[in-house]
């Protein structure tokens, strides 16, 4: 998704770019992604902004392409059963309202109207947050949309190519070297390989402090339903996937997984999901998991996104990030506004990747 959007507007401003991508658009971790736009906990106050305009870019999409199908709104639901969980969600609530973020409580009758399918017996006696800005993605089809908007200002999407190395001549990088595919030079080489930034670069004084964490998706097969926002209750998560199927996860299944885990759809961990997403939506009570996937937060080390150049060297820009879904229409844009327009992009000065290495200035 990163990658997509930065190379629309850069071919958008007039840069001549080229794509390398080494499976195909959305290979990476954008296709195993919860995709909820939100900045719903994303403290403190620089990253929460940064977030929110992540989620007004996406909305700003739609005067642009008319139509963005790939953009889910409607908002999100959240409920919690524990008073510690209940008192943290309502000091949340509090902060988003006074930072200016639409965040509301909902009766149980507003529920029903709003999801008719979810059950009011799952939410029991919690208070029910409701955040209506926030929606969900498809980020392969984003991705897609992207680099056709950019294919037509002139992009060149070259897909299969793995980039084995960064070309480095006297402090400058100049291009990069590919499995099979030779050289390709460049005046900047932007990297957006996500969780494997660090494997496309030998020199490991340019990597940047990974830490990525394990996601366990389940997907259910096509089921009769009319849900249409992300709910996030004790039980689990769930949101609608297309098609009729839902989308699972849950932070507890994540915490202590194996980083080797095989998706198996049988798994103890993708039944128990799905019967959890059953109290919720008693609807699909027997449902079985179609499919699992496994994906890795490309966090940076200290959980927020790294954006900008690595000192030492010239010609060189990264973006990598969690919330990349959220934040790739945001980050096009800026990153394209820098790299062409020289620009500085004040949302981005915290998070520059010049914060890990302090001893290079
Ligand atoms: C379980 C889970 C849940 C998540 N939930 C959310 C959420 O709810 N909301 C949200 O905003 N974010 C969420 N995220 C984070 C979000 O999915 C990522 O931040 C985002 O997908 C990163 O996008 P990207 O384009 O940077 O990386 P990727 O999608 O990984 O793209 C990197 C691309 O680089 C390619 N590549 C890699 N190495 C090379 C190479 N050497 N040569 C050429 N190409 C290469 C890959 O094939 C890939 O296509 C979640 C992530 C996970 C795993």
């Amino acid at each position: 998704m990163v990658g997509a959007s930065v190379a629309y507007r850069l071919a958008e401003a007039g840069a001549a770019v080229t794509v390398l991508e080494r499976d195909l658009p959305g290979g990476g971790t954008s296709a195993t992604s919860f995709s909820w736009t939100n900045s719903n906990n994303k403290p403190p106050r620089t990253y929460h902004d940064l977030n929110v305009a992540g989620m007004r870019a996406h909305a700003a999409l739609r005067a642009e392409f008319g139509d963005i199908p790939w953009w889910h709104g409607g908002g999100s639901l959240e409920w919690e059963f524990d008073e510690p969980e209940r008192r943290a969600q309502r000091e949340r609530v509090e902060r988003l309202r006074a930072w200016g973020y639409a965040a509301e409580w909902i009766t149980p009758a507003q529920l029903r109207e709003i999801e008719p399918d979810v059950s009011l017996d799952a939410v029991r006696d919690a208070p029910i947050a409701y955040f209506p800005d926030e929606g969900w993605l498809d980020p392969v089809v984003f991705a897609h949309a992207m680099l056709a908007a950019a294919a037509l200002h002139g992009a060149r999407i070259q897909t299969g190519v793995r980039v084995t190395n960064l070309v480095l001549e006297a402090g400058r990088i100049a291009g990069v070297d590919t499995a099979g595919r030779g050289r390709v030079t460049a005046d900047i080489v932007v990297n957006c390989a996500g969780r494997w930034a660090n494997e496309a670069v030998q020199a490991t004084e340019l990597h940047i402090p990974l830490a990525p964490t394990i996601g366990f998706l389940v997907f259910t097969p096509p089921v009769p339903g009319r849900l249409r926002r992300v709910v996030r209750a004790p039980q689990c998560h769930l949101r609608p996937d297309g098609a009729g199927r839902l989308m699972l996860h849950r932070d507890e299944t994540d915490e202590g997984l194996p980083r080797d885990i095989r998706p198996d759809p049988r798994s103890p961990e993708a039944l128990d999901l799905v019967r959890r997403a059953a109290q919720i939506l008693p609807g699909i009570a027997g449902v079985l998991p179609e499919a699992v996937r496994i994906g890795f937060r490309p966090y940076p080390a200290d959980g927020y996104s790294a954006v900008g150049p690595i000192p030492g060297v010239s010609g060189y820009y990264i973006v990598v990030t969690h919330s990349g879904v959220t934040l790739a229409p945001f980050l096009g844009r800026a990153v394209a506004e820098e790299l062409i327009g020289g620009r500085d992009t004040p949302e981005l000065a915290p998070f520059r990747p010049s914060r890990f290495f302090k001893s290079a200035g």
